[in-house]
This record gives C-alpha cells, structure tokens and sequence, in this order.
C-alpha cells in the first residue's frame, strides 16, 4: 500500500496542561470534531476516550501516554461536496492526518511528560480561563521548552464565571513567555461567550449547533472592531519582528495578504519566535475547529525539523532524514500491555519505512527483532497495518528485548538515537498482597508495570525476601497499587513509604586492598592501589584505569571495578547505595599462579571501603520542589509549618487574593502532606510537588536516622 499522506501534512503533536484545565475534554472534542468520536461523553460522566484506563477514569486523570490518529480538512479549504469523487479530490487535497501523543497531567508522572515531549514535533498548551497560568502549567512549559518544542496556547473555559482572556494572556505573557501573542479575541466572556475572532483572517465566527458543530461565519460585532484593529497591528508586528521582508512591507504600508501573514506565523512559530494564543470553550464545543485548522497551519511537519541526530556503532555522529527511503530509524517510547493484543511497543517512526514481516535491529541491546503485527492506534479502534512511513507512530506487537528509550533500525545501517533519561526512584514501600496465593500474581503483575514504567521499579529485600518497589512520589506508588487491584485483581498491604537514602564520598583518600591467601594448594592474591575522589551532585560513579606496565593485567580489572560496585551498592555508612564519586585503579600487584577475578574483586571491594571510610561519608536524601497555593490569610501557617520541615522557601507571589509559596523540603517531611494543608488552610490550600535533586542530610538529622 502506497503512502496516503505526504508527510507535510502529518502532524505529531500533543496537548499538555495543568490537571483540570481541560486537557481530556479539547482531546475529546479534537477526537469528535474530527469524526472518530461520535458522541460527546463528559469527563465527569465517565466517557472520555483518551481515559481508556479504568482508574484514569475514577481520578479523571490521564496517566498513560498513548498515540492517537485522527484527520482533518482545514474549515476554509472544506466545503460542501456532491458526490464521493468529489469528496476523494477534496481529502487528497487538503486532508491531513494529526496523531496525537497523550500526555499526563499530574506531576508525580512528569516522566511521562517528557518522554511525549521527545517524541512529539509540536504541542498546544491548554489553560483554564479563570485561573491562566498555574503552577504545573509553568513546570510543564519549562519542559516543553528543554526539548525546544513550538506552541499553541488554548485557553480554555472561556465560558465559565470569571473567565478572562486578556488577563489569562497576561499571565501567559508575564510568567512563561513574551513571545506570546493572541491570533484570536473572544466574542463575549462568561456565560455570553459565544464564538472567536480570527485576527489572520480578519473574520469571526459563531458556533452554533446542540454541540457547537456548526461554525458560522459572522460580521465582526460592531464593538470589537476598534479592538480588532489594534490587536491585528500587534499581531503584524509581532510577526514581522522575525520576517525582514514582513517587516519592510508592514514600515512600507503595503498590503499584507492572508496567506503571507499566515505562512510567515507558521515560520515563526516553528522557530519558536512566535506562540500563538487562542481561546474557547471545548466543554460548550467552541473554539476547537479553529484550534485544529491552527494545528495544521502553524505546528510543524517532520520534515519542517532538523533531522534527528544519533551514533552509530563506531560512536560518530550520523544524521537521519525524515524521508520513507532512508534507513529505518525508530525510537520506542511507551510499552503497555494490552488485554486484547498483548505486549504494544509504540515508536516514533523518524525516518525509513517499516514493513511488516522484516527484521529491525535493537543496537543498544544487540537484539534482532521481528516485526510481526503493526497497529496504528485510533481513539476507539485499532488499525492493523502492512507499512508504516516516516514521521508516523504506531505500535509493534510483541516485541521481547526492546524496552522505552531503544532505538530500533535497519540492522545493515545502526543506529542509536538519544536515548530518554530517567531518574531514579526516590521512595520506596513494603508490599505484600492480601492472600498468600496471589503472590505469583502479584509478582508477575509487578513485572509488567515495570517493564511499562521506567521510574517504577521492583526488587527484593536481600534479608527478608519481601517485596519492595519503587517510585516518583506517593501518588505514584498509589496508582501502582490501585492498578494492582483493577488490572490484576491483586488487592494488597503497603508498609510505611521509606525515602530513597543515598550516601556520598565528603573528601577525597587513597587506599590499598590486598587479599592474599597462601597456605597450601591454590592460594588467592589480589592487590590494588586506588584513588577515591568525590563528584559533583547526580554526576553518578566513575572509573578510571590508570594501570601501567602490567602492574595488573587487563582481564582483572573489571574484576576490581566489580568489587567496588558491589561495595557501591551495599553502601557503607548506613547501607544505602552511595554516590557522585571516582576512583582511579593507579597501582597493584599480581601472581602468577594465585591471582585470580574473585580475588581482585575482594581487593578492589576492600580498597573502597577503607578509601570511603578515610574520605568520610555523608547521608543524601531527595528533596523535593513544591508549588503550594493557598488563600492570604494562612501563609503564616503554611510557611511556619515548611520552617518546621527544613523547608526553604524560595519565593512568595501574590495573585488576586491566594499567595504562591515556592519552597525546596526534603522528601521525607512530606509524608501526607495533603492532608496537613488541607487542615492547616480548611481545604483551600492545594500543592504539587517533583522531585529535584539530592542533598546531604545535616548532622543531626542524619545521626537519627542512623541511630548513633
Ligand atoms: P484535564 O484534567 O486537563 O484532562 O481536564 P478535564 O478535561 O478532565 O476537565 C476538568 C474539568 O473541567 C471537567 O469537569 C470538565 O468538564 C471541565 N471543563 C473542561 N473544559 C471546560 C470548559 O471549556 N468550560 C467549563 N466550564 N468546564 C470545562
């Protein structure tokens, strides 16, 4: 089957915003409009089709990431056909095909956020009328511009009490970008809020219909018109700042066409000079249709990017074209187990074309892989397909050794992309399911979220054997555990959630190990001479082979710097991993006979603990950034209460009659948090929290923990 798409008209986008801003009802009606959805489900009700986890459904929010395929003709290409002849001409024409990469909206999932970032080419940025820009929504933008990501952004809930779109801008304009500009202007606020004003094209438009379907074009309403006016020129402006040739014709005064000013926005918006602002309600069905034709005329293609960057297999850098012809390069981004197929593995397909039945290759894991069954996934039916071309996603059925983050390529021309970083775990807990039976259960339950979710771990006590995993935050931990229950039917115990402690090297030492055993028969000699030095924060651990002259031979070295990580692991001062160091192997000995892995992984272990003990040891603990909202009146409280958790506030901002409280509290003080605030501001206070990095415990809190 041929290509049914130019790739100009794909678009990979996806919808991030705040929890609640309405990020599931735009999907929804993005989904209806463009005539997959039939029906319009509510939130509320339980309908939503993006929501197709049973449990995303009881939060209303939306935790995994999956890619949806929909299509649409621009409102001012489409018209009314006679027949399907006509209707083919006018799809293969101006039809173009949307997928969109779900992204979740509470921060305890922020990964989640980021791997769609990766992935996707361009994003709209949802935000409630009333409230504008919230803390989550900033976090979430900082993200969006890490991965140099272009912007649409959709002010929701235009007809909800107190909505307002000019001072939402604002805080758009003032908090996350100046680049920010309105493309449209309401037609009425509130519960008057009836259609928009396009400030390209100079029209307006009413939306009518039991679900708002039908757009209508109207006169610009008498009022607006001065508003419209001046707001155009801003936009003009604003456009022309990044277009030498717009510029001259704007100073010159001659007349700038639709088209011209509409292809000079894509530009600018593709290079993240210009971000768009538009407005609408997608509960009352108004607004979207021009948010989709917006997300045709100003997100980019794939090919309108540079192309993606990798290795190959002799580390160089190798460039791959968005185009159906070049060696397949795939990145996997999300693995789900579905009850109906089995194990899914979506990718992002960035250049080549995947066919079913062919062989891909696995660089990072050295695996070759079948490409068995192809699935393009739509909101309420799946498509099972021969080929996929560059710039698609989809999903590859039953793939064993690939995991998110892998790239995957034609095994003649490897390649490995960037892969997706993680960090990891900061909280962990006891589980145990309910009846004994269920343990196989659970721990094959446990296996496959894990393989799902890369901050998500499982291991085992090495004492006790009991189960433990690992996550994000408590919600995190939380929505394991209820997935458990819904998914597996495994109901379960959690112990009390402990943080992930790390240690750390204070200073730097040097150390020798010697492990040698010569009493009769084969003896047992490993000798070594190390350097220990303390790294940067999150810098990890390094290992440097200094060795000259033989003093040890090369196949016993990576038996050293096993010792050393096993040490490592085990940890020293209160048996945590520990951290941000170095070692330099500069100096050992070896026999001839006696010398053997086992004994220079002894020497090397013995060598680290003496040099960590010499060099001082300290405790880490996560700390956490936390955003709380809460009404003037209890600020002192809440702030009494972060000093009280070692909290350090970073900064206070007033906004109408609430303060937001930025502060920086070790995880471990944050233990039901939602609870405290909620009593401490009688329900008013709300917060989010994610992780930012690790810090050394002081003094006395760390000789608690350790008990001396
Ligand atoms: P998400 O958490 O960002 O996915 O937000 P939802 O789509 O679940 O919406 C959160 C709540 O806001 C739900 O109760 C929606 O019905 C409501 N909502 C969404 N869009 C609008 C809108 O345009 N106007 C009004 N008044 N409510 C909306």
């Amino acid at each position: 089957m041929p290509r049914q798409y130019p790739i100009e008209k794909v678009r990979d986008i996806g919808i991030i915003a705040h929890i609640d801003a309405g990020k599931t009802t735009v999907t929804e009606r993005i989904l209806f409009y463009t005539g997959i959805s039939h029906k319009i489900g509510e939130v509320h009700e339980g309908e939503a089709i993006m929501d197709w986890m049973e449990q995303e459904r009881e939060r209303g929010i939306t935790i995994t990431s999956a890619a949806t395929t929909c299509f649409w003709i621009p409102t001012y290409e489409s018209k009314e056909v006679e027949d399907d002849e006509e209707m083919k001409e006018l799809k293969n024409e101006h039809e173009h095909r949307i997928n969109i990469i779900d992204t979740p909206g509470h921060i305890d999932f922020t990964v989640e956020v980021q791997r769609s970032l990766r992935v996707l080419d361009g994003a709209v940025a949802i935000f409630d009328g009333v409230a504008g820009v919230e803390p989550q929504s900033e976090t979430n933008w900082h993200y969006a511009d890490d991965y140099n990501v272009p912007r649409i952004c959709f002010i929701n809930k235009m007809d909800r009490t107190g909505a307002n779109f000019l001072k939402s801008f604002q805080s758009i304009k003032e908090r996350l970008t100046s680049d920010a500009i309105p493309i449209q202007l309401p037609i009425g606020a509130e519960s008057d809020f009836e259609g928009v004003i396009d400030l390209v094209t100079n029209k307006a438009y009413k939306f009518e219909g039991d679900h708002g379907e039908k757009m209508k074009e109207i006169d610009i309403p008498e009022n607006k018109k001065e508003e419209v006016k001046e707001a155009r020129k801003e936009l003009i402006e604003k456009v022309a700042e990044s277009n030498e040739e717009l510029l001259e014709k704007y100073l010159e005064e001659e007349e700038i066409t639709i088209q011209e000013l509409r292809e000079t926005l894509r530009k600018a918006v593709i290079n993240i000079d210009v971000i768009p602002v538009m407005c609408g309600s997608a509960l009352k069905n108004k607004g979207v249709q021009p948010l989709l034709d917006a997300i045709i005329d100003y997100l980019p293609a794939p090919t309108d990017l540079p192309p993606i960057k990798g290795i190959n297999l002799d580390h160089e850098e190798e460039e791959r074209h968005p185009k159906d012809d070049e060696p397949v390069a795939a990145l996997a981004f999300k693995l789900a187990s579905d009850p109906y197929v089995g194990n899914l593995t979506y990718f992002r397909l960035y250049s080549g074309t995947i066919k079913k039945g062919s062989y891909l290759l696995n660089p990072g894991e050295d695996k070759k892989e079948r490409i068995g069954r192809i699935l393009r996934m739509h909101a309420n039916h799946r498509e099972e397909v021969d080929e996929i071309y560059a710039g698609d996603l989809g999903a590859i059925v039953g793939l064993k050794g690939t995991t998110t983050g892998d790239t995957l390529c034609n095994p003649d021309h490897p390649i490995i992309l960037e892969n997706i970083s993680f960090p990891d775990p900061v909280i962990s807990v006891r589980i145990e399911p309910k009846t004994k039976a269920d343990q196989e259960k659970m721990g094959v339950a446990l296996r496959k979220l894990g393989d799902e979710d890369p901050t998500f771990q499982v291991s085992a006590d090495s004492d006790t054997g009991e189960t433990i995993i690992a996550g994000m935050g408590e919600l995190h931990l939380e929505v394991i555990v209820s997935r458990l229950k819904r998914e597996f039917g495994v109901e379960t115990e959690m112990g009390r959630p402990q943080v992930a402690y790390r240690e750390t090297i204070k200073g730097s030492a040097e150390a020798e190990g010697k492990y040698i055993r010569q009493s009769g028969g084969r003896g047992q000699y490993g000798h070594v001479l190390i350097k220990l030095e303390k790294l940067d924060r999150g810098e990890g651990f390094e290992f440097v082979d200094e060795i000259k002259g033989g003093a040890i031979p090369q196949e016993f070295i990576p038996a050293v710097e096993k010792g050393i990580k096993e040490a490592m692991s085990k940890g020293i001062y209160a048996g945590y991993p520990i951290t941000d160091f170095k070692v330099t192997l500069y100096d050992g000995s070896f026999h001839e006979v006696d010398s053997s892995d086992n004994a220079f992984k002894v020497a090397g272990s013995m060598a680290f603990q003496d040099a960590a003990k010499k060099a001082g040891l300290a405790l880490l603990e996560p700390i956490m950034k936390i955003q709380i909202i809460a009404p003037d009146k209890y600020l002192g409280d809440v702030t009494g209460d972060l000093n009280s958790k070692r909290g350090q506030i970073q900064s206070m901002e007033e906004r109408d009659k609430v303060r937001e409280i930025n502060a920086l509290v070790p995880l471990s003080e944050l233990f039901g948090y939602s609870t405290q605030l909620r009593s401490m501001t009688q329900g008013r206070g709300s917060f989010n929290m994610e992780f930012a990095h690790y810090d050394i415990v002081p003094d006395n809190v760390a000789r608690e923990l350790v008990g001396d």
